[in-house]
């Protein structure tokens, strides 16, 4: 029997936890948190995940503010505005929500981003100390993948992980965490070879490549851990990288909606409680 994860079971628990937990650290220091969520251009999907993520924030009971840079804005101006959220110090949380118009990329705006203030893992003093083993603040997205194994129990030591995708915000810190786990990992990518051999050969196969049915049921070894990260539209609906009736091979499988993309909230939720309770000297 395969298990199908509930990713928004797993959002509802984690919400329910940093609610209580926020409630209580908010109380003792008398800071207010608040996060800023940082946007720009008129992708109608950042849209509304902009509008999806800030009502989780605030039901938690962060005070959320969206930031709107102008999509003909200049970097510098962008970076400006970044700079100064990044020195507020009534800001613990800054969110760099993506796509973002193409002169403005994370690339060009991520240094003048505090790392401490970090949501979502992406500076690059946070994504070296990932990869050389020490994380700290880490993307939601891949910690979302590790928390659904550990809560399903699914081993990680010593076995076969095969990740598709080498983004640094899915992918590469998904082989990260992994290894974190004492896995094999083996990461595919465009140029790899033969993916259905290898992603045969996976006991957890991790996917972010935004392909639609990239993964076929037959790439899939019996019983696997299929984790899958792909957000695809394919007329009008939203779809995986794995297809569907991979889940009759698999022991445990993501659903696309509904498995990931919640956890990735549930994994924001904590990433900001762990900010805020820095900044308030209330660190556990
Ligand atoms: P990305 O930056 O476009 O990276 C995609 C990666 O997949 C690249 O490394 C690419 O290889 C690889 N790839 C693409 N086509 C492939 C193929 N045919 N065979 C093997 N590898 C292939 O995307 P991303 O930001 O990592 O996001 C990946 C997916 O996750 C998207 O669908 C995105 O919407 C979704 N996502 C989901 C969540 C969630 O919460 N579930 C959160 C964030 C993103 P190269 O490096 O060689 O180009």
């Amino acid at each position: 029997m395969t298990t199908i994860v509930d990713g928004n079971a797993i959002l509802r628990e984690i919400q329910a936890e940093v609610t209580r937990e926020l409630a209580a650290a908010s109380a003792a220091s008398g800071i207010v948190p608040r996060i800023a969520i940082v946007q720009s251009g008129q992708d109608p999907a950042a849209a509304l995940y902009t509008r999806r993520l800030s009502r989780v924030f605030q039901a938690a009971g962060f005070t959320v503010d969206v930031v709107d840079i102008d999509a003909d804005a200049s970097p510098e101006t962008a970076r400006s505005t970044l700079a100064k959220l990044s020195a507020d110090p009534g800001i613990q949380g800054i969110q760099i929500q993506t796509p973002l118009p193409a002169h403005l990329s994370t690339s060009a705006l991520v240094d003048v981003l505090d790392p401490r203030k970090d949501l979502d893992g992406i500076h690059p003093v946070n994504a070296g100390l990932l990869a050389q083993g020490t994380p700290d603040v880490v993307p939601a997205t891949p910690l979302g993948g590790i928390e659904i194994l550990q809560r399903h129990g699914v081993a990680m030591e010593g076995v076969n992980a095969v990740v598709v995708g080498r983004s640094p915000t899915v992918g590469r810190p998904m082989a990260m965490l992994l290894l974190l786990q004492h896995a094999t990992v083996t990461i595919c990518h465009t140029r790899t070879r033969d993916l259905g051999a290898i992603t045969q050969s996976a006991e957890i196969l991790a996917c972010a490549a935004g392909r639609p049915g990239l993964i076929t049921a037959d790439m899939v070894q019996p019983g696997a851990a299929v984790i899958d990260f792909g957000v695809n539209v394919v007329d009008g609906k939203v779809v995986g990288d794995v297809v569907p009736e991979a889940a009759e091979r698999a022991g445990l499988f993501t659903p696309m909606p509904g498995g990931t993309g919640p956890v990735t909230n549930a994994m924001l939720l904590r990433n900001a409680l762990t900010l805020y309770r820095r900044v308030v000297g209330a660190e556990q």
